[in-house]
């Protein structure tokens, strides 16, 4: 392959002599982000995948500009540009409406015009291509089709075995290995507590053909000229649809209540007869999307919420949990992706910064992340709820509220900054043992989130998702679908 980021490759700071060597499991957007920012450190980074090429399952996947910043940082820009090629690139907002199709707002699309190459929506496959060449080029090791089945600590290395019976070690290991994460049982001995939230998902990714584009329901999507966006929220349920492309790609997804307890997975199959009844009061444009989908392009995933973890790091100190594994997001919070990139770029940093010191360099990381990944990670709850509501007449004072996942002080951060800015004090902290709670040796989280607002009687680790949960959530298997799938 021609190395089309040349220019970034002299960037690569090799420590001469002291070269670290970071164990990454997982090659999801945190595993491949740490994989690159590690490399972009001066480190060495062997990124160990399960899979040997399932990269192109999923749909839509959004990064905002707080994970768009590291992005726009490699190779001068140029990732960023073979990004927006294939992803969202010509919107001017996202139109918030009732399942009526009545209009509760319009969000623009970017706040800043500087956001354009910091802000990515697309096919999470085609992206993720883009993130894998860009790993090739700045010569992250790839170790794909091995499945990790346990992970390993001495004083000094961290390692894994792989099914094979292989073992790898390293200084360090970046449990990165998404929201069914062995690391939790293996790393911090807990059992994996997922909870049914009630709800699962719709998702379909598909081109529309000349076929489609006669149908004048949708020809909003259909345009040209420019990107469309659309959210529709009704009484539990909520759709989005987004056409780019000129018209041509389009994703449309749609949370419903999970009434058969389905599998936990991204190729289980959807039904669209099913999905047209979940969706009956919705607007005749979005039914027309749910027709038009090739049924093998449907699929239906499984909402699964696990708490938050005390700590994401193991006991030596070598081995940290990063990505999904540690904060499993709902998709209303609009930050899995993004949260899960800047965990990897602070972990990079913090490394670099600690030269060689690892049990240093995870514990400032840990600080660094903790609040800020855990209050986003428990909005994404609130958001929907209060979508699911369809309390429309709330959002009459203030309806950007209704985007509340999007305010500054989320998307407008630049994690490397906030990284280097805390580094220095906290490993004070770390180093003379500062005592107190997680939180209270994190840096505060930022954040408007009414209840999570300070004096709020808010206690992070007595919030569990049980206080949510609706009478669906007790109901499991009550039909029990069949159909099986491969992820
Ligand atoms: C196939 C797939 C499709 C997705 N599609 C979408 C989407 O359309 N929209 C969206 O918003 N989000 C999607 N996501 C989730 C989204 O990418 C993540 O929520 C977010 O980017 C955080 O990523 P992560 O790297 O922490 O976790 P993940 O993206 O879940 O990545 C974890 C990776 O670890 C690998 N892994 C797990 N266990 C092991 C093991 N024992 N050994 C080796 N490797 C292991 C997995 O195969 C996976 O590649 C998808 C995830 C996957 C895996």
């Amino acid at each position: 392959m021609a190395n089309i980021y040349q220019a970034d490759s002299t960037m690569i700071r090799n420590h001469a002599g002291a070269q670290t060597t970071v164990i990454i499991v997982g090659a999801g957007f945190a595993g491949i982000t740490a994989a690159i920012e590690c490399r972009l450190n001066g480190m060495r980074s062997v990124l160990i995948e399960k899979y040997k090429d399932s990269f192109e399952y999923g749909d839509l996947i959004d990064f905002y500009p707080n994970a768009g910043i590291i992005i726009e940082r490699w190779a001068n820009g140029n990732v960023a540009k073979k990004l927006l090629d294939i992803c969202v690139r010509n919107a001017q907002c996202w139109d918030y409406l009732t399942h009526k199709d009545e209009l509760i707002y319009s969000d623009p699309y970017l706040i800043t015009a500087g956001d354009y190459t910091k802000q990515f929506a697309g096919h999470r496959g085609q992206m993720h291509k883009i993130f894998l060449d860009y790993a090739e080029e700045v010569g992250v090791e790839f170790k794909f089709g091995c499945e990790v089945i346990d992970y390993l600590e001495t004083e000094n290395t961290a390692g894994v075995e792989l099914r094979s019976g292989e073992k790898i070690f390293g200084d360090c290991v970046l449990a990165s290995d998404g929201p069914r994460s062995i690391a939790r049982q293996k790393v911090l001995h807990l059992e994996d507590k997922k909870v049914n939230s009630g709800y699962a998902i719709y998702r379909a990714f598909f081109e529309i053909n000349d076929e489609h584009r006669l149908d004048p329901r949708i020809k909003d999507f259909c345009r040209k000229d420019v990107d469309t966006l659309k959210i529709w929220l009704g009484p539990d349920a909520h759709t989005l649809a987004y056409s780019w492309n000129e018209g041509k790609d389009l994703v449309w997804v749609g949370t419903h209540k999970d009434m058969t307890d389905i599998k936990e997975s991204w190729s289980f199959p959807g039904d669209k007869q099913e999905a047209l009844q979940e969706f009956t009061g919705f607007p005749e444009q979005f039914k027309a999307l749910v027709e038009h989908t090739p049924p093998k392009k449907l699929t239906d995933y499984k909402l699964v919420w696990r708490d938050a973890l005390a700590t994401w790091l193991s006991k030596g100190k070598r081995i940290a949990l990063i990505g999904d594994a540690a904060h499993c997001h709902l998709p209303t919070s609009a930050q899995g992706g993004s949260q899960a990139m800047e965990d990897a770029t602070t972990t990079a940093i913090c490394i670099r910064n600690a030269k060689g010191d690892i049990p240093l360099a995870l514990q400032v990381m840990e600080r660094i992340r903790f609040n800020r990944s855990h209050v986003i990670h428990q909005s994404g709850i609130d958001m929907r709820d209060d979508w699911h509501k369809c309390d429309f007449e709330k959002y009459a004072d203030h309806p950007d509220s209704i985007a509340q996942m999007r305010t500054p002080w989320i998307i407008m951060f630049d994690p490397q900054v906030n990284a280097e800015k805390h580094y220095t004090a906290l490993a004070k902290d770390v180093l003379k043992g500062r005592k107190g709670t997680i939180q209270e040796l994190s840096i505060p989280a930022d954040g408007n989130f009414d209840h999570l607002k300070p004096g709020n009687p808010w206690k992070p680790f007595d919030w569990t998702v049980k206080e949510h949960k609706c009478e669906w959530c007790t109901r499991t298997n009550a039909a029990g679908r069949s159909r099986q799938s491969s992820l």
